[in-house]
């Protein structure tokens, strides 16, 4: 077990006071961090304003930094991906699809830094623009409050971090009190790459605690937070004067019409509602099944869902570990028992093993007002629902207060067209499950999944902010 400092102004702090970090398998403690309050806050948000004020360094030394913050990660994969995987009981192969996605992040970001410029105005396209010409330049916003979740410790604080230094602002981290450690092992490698003291801090703590010191110090510039939006809503209301990018929630639907591969469906979706214990935020969770093929589609998607293997984080081949807190596994087992005793049937799984895990449960014949559809599970269910018509099915996906993706699985390029035009959501996938993303795609969401899009080349405008400079063409004067 490691013991693990906060990150301060450059270097490594203890409080006297530790944050135990337990995994969520088997409740033995996995590393301790130092648990910052008040003041390690306050000091950690000053750090980032003194070198805010002290000034960036410049794009392709931020580059570089970032180039090799990646390759360090890289150097530490096997590790990073464990620690990962004992703090948040995310299964090892999916542990180490976060480090490779989160090198991704950091060289994108990189590829943003090096590329940073303003762009040429069009003075005179207008009569009124007559002998002028001009141009835009980008400079860092400020200080960036930072919050993160559980559910991607490494490269949810990446999106974060990586941006906005490429941007050239400096970034106070709080992570998640479930998962902190994974943000120092990041912010160590980051620093050992050459970010200047002050531009990077990690501060740990109660949110009850820390959380107003840092969303609300004057120097905060934005405050970018991903997590549930409950908490999203409630900082926004905190903070009025202070633009919050929030990443929040989804319920995941997707359709599967009467032309699909309902093998390639099956496949991908009992894949992706169930592996982490469907703890992302573009888990699939709602199936609508056209009446013509819903019967062999439920078939095999049983046959795939119970083929998945669940259990121990730790463990070569685990696709299904546990859930954050037995709270949590509690809470979704009640939804499952109520969508039953409302009619849902369950096709399979919706039992707790020996070990605390919920094994994939598909529900049939459910309803839209049921708390498996309605809400964001954010556990390994999926719900399937028949449906009459595309239109039906479009009308059904739709009907949601979240709005980050959604998927079609269709071999007709009409449904494919009218899919991607008519869902409402952030992201679109056709024969791919909406839980798929990459690192250097625009991320985000409508409605309540969220206000922004992460992916470095969105992030970063999000951090930096335009001057136009205006020249009025004159004479020589000899
Ligand atoms: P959460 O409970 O909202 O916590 C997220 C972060 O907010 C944690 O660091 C938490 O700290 C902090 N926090 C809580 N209350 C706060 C306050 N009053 N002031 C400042 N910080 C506060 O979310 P979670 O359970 O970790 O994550 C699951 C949720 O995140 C799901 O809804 C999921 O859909 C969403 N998510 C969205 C995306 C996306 O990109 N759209 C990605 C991943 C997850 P403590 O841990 O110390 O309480």
């Amino acid at each position: 077990m490691i013991d693990h400092p906060l990150l301060i102004d450059g270097s490594e702090r203890e409080t006297g006071r530790w944050l135990e970090v337990t995994s969520p398998y088997d409740g033995r403690v996995v590393g301790r961090i130092a648990q910052a309050g008040a003041a390690e806050a306050l000091e950690a948000m000053e750090a980032a304003q003194a070198a805010f004020a002290a000034g960036p360094p410049l794009p392709y030394e931020r580059a570089e930094i970032l180039e090799r913050a990646a390759l360090g990660l890289q150097a530490q994969r096997e590790e990073v991906a464990r620690g990962i995987a004992e703090e948040a009981g995310k299964p090892l192969l999916a542990a180490r699809a976060e480090v490779d996605r989160c090198t991704d992040t950091l060289r994108f970001s990189a590829i943003e830094a090096r590329t940073l410029t303003g762009s040429v105005v069009p003075f005179e396209g207008s009569s009124s623009g007559a002998g002028k010409f001009g141009y835009t330049i980008v400079k860092p916003k400020g200080v960036i409050a930072a919050i993160t979740p559980f559910n991607f410790p490494l490269n949810l604080v990446a999106h974060k971090i990586a941006p906005a230094l490429a941007a050239g602002c400096p970034v106070v981290v709080k992570p998640a009190s479930d998962t902190p450690l994974t943000a120092v092992r990041l912010a160590r490698i980051l620093l050992e790459a050459g970010v200047p003291r002050g531009y990077l801090q990690v501060v740990a703590g109660p949110s009850g605690e820390i959380g107003e010191v840092l969303t609300g110090h004057p120097s905060v510039a934005i405050i970018s937070f991903t997590g549930s939006p409950d908490v999203g809503r409630r900082l926004q209301a905190q903070h009025p004067d202070t633009p919050v990018l929030m990443e929040l929630g989804n319920n995941a639907p997707i359709i599967v019409d009467a032309s699909a591969d309902l093998e390639l469906a099956a496949a991908k979706l009992a894949l992706t509602a169930n592996i982490f214990a469907g703890q992302s935020c573009i888990s699939a969770q709602r199936v609508y099944v056209h009446d013509s093929v819903h019967d062999a589609f439920l078939g095999l998607l049983k046959v795939e869902t119970e083929r998945l293997v669940v259990g121990d984080p730790l463990a070569e081949g685990t696709v299904v570990g546990p859930l954050i807190r037995p709270e949590e596994r509690d809470r979704i087992v009640g939804w499952i028992a109520e969508a039953v005793a409302a009619g849902a049937t369950a096709v399979c799984g919706g039992t707790v093993n020996a070990d605390g895990t919920l094994n994939p449960t598909v529900l049939a014949d459910v309803h839209p007002d049921m708390n498996v559809c309605r809400e964001e599970v954010f556990g390994p269910v999926l719900t399937v629902q028949a449906v009459g018509s595309m239109a039906e099915a479009i009308a059904l996906a739709n009907d949601t207060k979240f709005g980050l993706q959604a998927g079609i699985f269709t071999n007709d390029i009409g449904a494919a067209l009218a899919a991607s035009e008519q869902l409402s959501f952030g992201g679109v996938t056709i024969n791919e499950s909406p839980t798929f993303r990459v690192d250097q795609q625009p991320y985000g969401g409508l409605r309540d999944s969220g206000n922004t899009r992460e992916g470095p080349a969105w992030a970063i405008h999000d951090y930096l902010e335009e001057t136009v400079v205006i020249w009025q063409r004159v004479p020589p004067r000899s």
